[in-house]
């Protein structure tokens, strides 16, 4: 490959990730987004080089500092009280011999966001630092550059706001609920990371980095890459030859023509998340002393109580998220693995809207085990009012993670790749309509 060859012109073609197509890219302009033609999977976007992602990371790491040092709810009931703070989520559920959902808990909440919001701290230092001449990036740049993408649908601080919510309407009738100011710098926490997250463009930071994508020569847009005999980097976007090197010239992460053993890997997971369906919806997800009075709950049985109370808003969130999401999210992906295994291609918008919704969707689910993880952490007024954690909860926080799992397994491009080979002309797009890209504000 030549494509570093100082009389090649910095050519700005770029593989879409979810359907393989190489397109032609410019900047956008300011508030615009680049969609691919073919799929409708976002680009790239207009990026200024500004110091509001730092000063927002900064920003977070304080709140969440602030949320682990001051008490997050307090509860009171008869004149008896106990509050909890963020970690007593977890190690709650750890004393009651739940340490691998303590773990998950622990880990989405604090753990993933913390190591995020640091490492995104350390690349823009990086950066800063690249801008004195002859300087190279920080080490260990580009190894967090690749894993940021990677983490961040597992930082869930999000959907412990919202599950927080739901447990002050669960507990709200049994006794009198204090907010806490642990609970404020959460919630301004989970905002400003949820901000951080929604700027981090990984393709204008290699931009940065490493200096704009080069592809080899030949290579044109409006063909798949595959076609042309090159593979596209899922990180950087760096289109290369197939029969090159194993390791991207541009970012080093390692080069795949398609995600190694994906419908394989992704039908696996697919029935290890069914089989734990059943644990997880037959087993109490937490049990309820009142009074020396003992009462399981399942999670469907969770949303008849809440059904019963009349709070229908609440019962409706956690039917979708515990219920219909993980049921529909099993099907969905089964029914994309058979699709991308078909000849004759199927309503590939339809398709990929699937895709998203289930790729986006999963971590949602969690909502009921941070439920669970609060109410135990906050109810522990022993016979008089209490709540442990059921079997169930370990086995249904399986379910969202081997989904989540799943539909990251699952290639989309394997989908696109049976309708390049669909003769009906119908379903095939002009090649050249493809050159010229669509922007959307
Ligand atoms: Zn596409
Ligand atoms: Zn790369």
């Amino acid at each position: 490959m030549d494509a570093t060859a100082p009389d090649t012109p910095p050519a700005t073609l770029l593989p879409c990730p979810q359907c393989d197509l190489v397109l032609s890219v410019s900047d956008p302009a300011p508030g615009e987004w680049v969609r691919c033609p073919r799929c409708g999977h976002p680009l790239a976007r207009h990026t200024v080089h500004d110091q509001t992602s730092p000063a927002l990371a900064v920003t977070a790491l304080i709140l969440l500092t602030l949320s682990l040092i001051f008490p997050y709810i307090r509860f009171e009931k008869n004149g008896v009280g106990e509050q909890m703070g963020l970690l007593d989520a977890a190690t709650e559920l750890a004393a009651f011999h739940h340490p691998a959902l303590a773990v998950v808990v622990f880990a989405t909440i604090v753990v993933m966001p913390a190591c995020f919001l640091a490492a995104l701290l350390w690349v823009h230092a990086s950066l800063r630092h690249t801008r004195k001449p002859d300087a190279a990036p920080l080490p260990g740049t580009a190894a967090l550059v690749r894993a940021l993408p990677r983490w961040q649908p597992w930082m869930m601080a999000d959907v412990f706001a919202i599950a927080a919510l739901v447990s002050l309407i669960k507990i709200a009738g049994m006794a009198e609920v204090v907010l806490k100011p642990g609970f404020w710098a959460f919630t301004g926490f989970a905002l400003a990371l949820l901000i951080t997250v929604q700027r981090l463009h990984p393709l204008a930071l290699w931009a940065r980095l490493a200096g704009p994508p080069l592809a080899p020569p030949g290579a044109r847009a409006g063909r798949t890459a595959l076609a042309q005999g090159l593979v596209g980097c899922e990180q950087c976007g760096q289109l290369q030859p197939l029969a090159g090197p194993r390791h991207c010239q541009r970012c080093g992460a390692r080069l795949h023509r398609r995600q190694p053993a994906s419908l394989q890997r992704t039908w696996a997971l697919l029935v290890a998340a069914t089989l734990c369906c059943f644990p997880a919806h037959l087993y109490p997800i937490m049990v309820t002393t009142s009074l020396g009075h003992t009462q399981p709950a399942t999670i469907v049985s969770g949303v008849l109580q809440f059904i019963q109370h009349g709070d229908w808003p609440i019962a409706l969130i956690i039917f979708a998220a515990s219920v219909l999401v993980p049921f529909g999210k099993i099907m969905a992906l089964a029914w994309l693995c058979l699709a991308a295994r078909r000849d004759r291609a199927l309503d590939m918008a339809a398709q990929m809207r699937l895709y998203r919704i289930t790729e986006w969707v999963g971590r949602w689910s969690m909502i009921d085990v941070f439920v669970v993880a609060i109410v135990v952490a906050l109810v522990r007024l022993g016979n008089l009012l209490s709540i442990a954690p059921g079997p169930g909860g370990v086995a249904f926080a399986a379910v969202v993670v081997l989904t989540m799992l799943a539909a990251f397994s699952f290639d989309p491009r394997l989908i696109w790749d049976r309708q390049n080979a669909d003769p009906d002309p119908a379903t095939q797009r002009d090649d050249d309509d493809l050159d010229t890209l669509p922007r959307h504000s």
